[in-house]
């Protein structure tokens, strides 16, 4: 990884500052093993190191510096920059706790509308008459509650199979629905989300 550090004329950066005169406050290779110890710690053995984390994985922020601190000499500010700076947006801090976004073996409650851990594509399986309306309205929740999204091709095609025998499967940009802000809830196999407008259906497949 790259060194983390704070310039007065640039502030915060990662890599090297603009000025080239900013001062480093964690090396690379450091940055890297406190990375991956908090990634452990906050997603498979918080009891280890006497951390407690509630049902949503949140830990108190005193408790993972003390360990921080025992471990490699970090302080307050370098764990923020550490998550303000993670290439792969593992973490956040949010008044006085601290948690992992996703990746958990520990068991938590979560929405997971992290893009970590949702597909690039998702699948619905459909019946052909519906496709029209649906390309132009968007895909809504039925009889249901939520708007039910496969993770593979294949699974699409078994549940459009109750609708139809030759069912429609829409190719959902999993990208494109976070950005226009609508959650993606991971249930087992399923995903669900609310609504999913028309731009974000980017293939229609006949099978
Ligand atoms: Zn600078």
């Amino acid at each position: 990884m790259k060194p983390l550090g704070f310039c007065e004329r640039c502030g915060y950066f990662e890599g090297i500052c603009r000025c080239k005169r900013g001062k480093i406050l964690i090396d690379g290779e450091k940055r890297e093993r406190v990375s991956k110890f908090l990634s452990g710690l906050l997603r498979h053995y918080p009891e280890r190191f006497n951390v407690e984390l509630d049902e949503y994985g949140w830990a108190n922020i005193r408790d993972v510096l003390k360990v921080l601190r025992e471990r490699y000499g970090i302080d307050r500010n370098i764990l923020e920059l550490i998550v303000r700076f993670d290439p792969k947006g593992r973490f956040e801090i949010k008044n006085e706790k601290i948690r992992a976004k996703y990746g958990h073996s520990v068991r938590v409650k979560f929405n997971w509308s992290e893009e970590g851990e949702i597909p690039p594509r998702l699948y619905h399986g459909t019946h052909p008459k519906n496709v029209d309306s649906i390309l132009k309205e968007g895909l809504r929740p039925m009889k249901r509650l939520e708007v039910h999204l496969s993770e593979s091709f294949e699974d699409a095609v078994e549940v459009g199979k109750r609708y139809h025998p030759n069912p429609v499967v829409l190719v959902i940009d999993t990208k494109s629905l976070l950005n226009h802000g609508f959650k993606i809830r991971k249930k087992g196999k399923v995903y669900t989300t609310d609504y999913v407008p028309p731009e974000c259906i980017v293939d229609v497949v006949k099978t």
